[in-house]
């Protein structure tokens, strides 16, 4: 079955979990986040603990290998028109390997979403996640390491789906309510 896929980008703490499960509810889409299934393995006391704990004390990206292997079989087994994604492809090999999944599979690269939030306002955001949820990638340290590995590998890729044609630029400094008005205004449903 042909499925569409979304892809959403902004530093973190730009709110883009948020967006992307409300875009996800309007699209009838399925909302994956690398992120938290990574999370969840790890509060199943997988073996993969270990390995991913040595990644997120630091704040660096796991490897690609490891977030394919549990990404790629999600994507295809899903019983569901498309996904809206949060997390992957984060770096160009990524991408490159996704794309590859993508015309295998002949699945649709339909849009990346983009939240345009200031690297000065994500800090503020993540410094109040970071009291309330306990996570090992949410120290200063690694809240640090992971926004430059951000603004180093990831926010390239925004020029690769711009040449594409894909790209949606959104003012991510709003109340959420305007940004996913903004958001699904770019979507045209086919019922409507
Ligand atoms: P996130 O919640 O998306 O910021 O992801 C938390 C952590 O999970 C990241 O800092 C990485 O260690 C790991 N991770 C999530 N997605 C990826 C990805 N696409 N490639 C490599 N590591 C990832």
């Amino acid at each position: 079955m042909s499925k569409n896929i979304v892809l959403i980008y902004g530093p973190q703490g730009s709110g883009k979990s948020t967006q992307a499960k409300q875009l996800a509810e309007y699209l009838g889409y399925k909302f994956i986040s690398s992120g938290q299934t990574l999370r969840e393995l790890k509060d199943a006391k997988n073996p993969i603990e270990e390995r991913l704990s040595s990644y997120w004390i630091k704040g660096d990206l796991v490897p690609d290998d490891l977030i394919e292997e549990i990404l790629f079989p999600i994507i295809e087994k899903s019983d569901t028109p498309g996904f809206v994604i949060d997390g992957y492809p984060r770096t160009p090999s990524q991408l490159n390997s996704f794309l590859s999944f993508i015309n295998m599979n002949d699945f649709t690269l339909d849009r990346a979403v983009y939240l345009d939030v200031s690297q000065e306002e994500c800090l503020k955001r993540l410094k109040i996640r970071a009291d309330i949820e306990n996570r090992l990638d949410e120290t200063d340290e690694a809240i640090t390491t992971r926004i430059i590995i951000y603004f180093e590998k990831t926010q390239p890729l925004l020029n690769v789906y711009k040449n594409m044609n894909i790209l949606e630029d959104i003012d991510g400094e709003r109340t959420i309510e305007e940004i996913q008005a903004d958001i699904r205004s770019r979507f045209q449903l086919t019922s409507e």
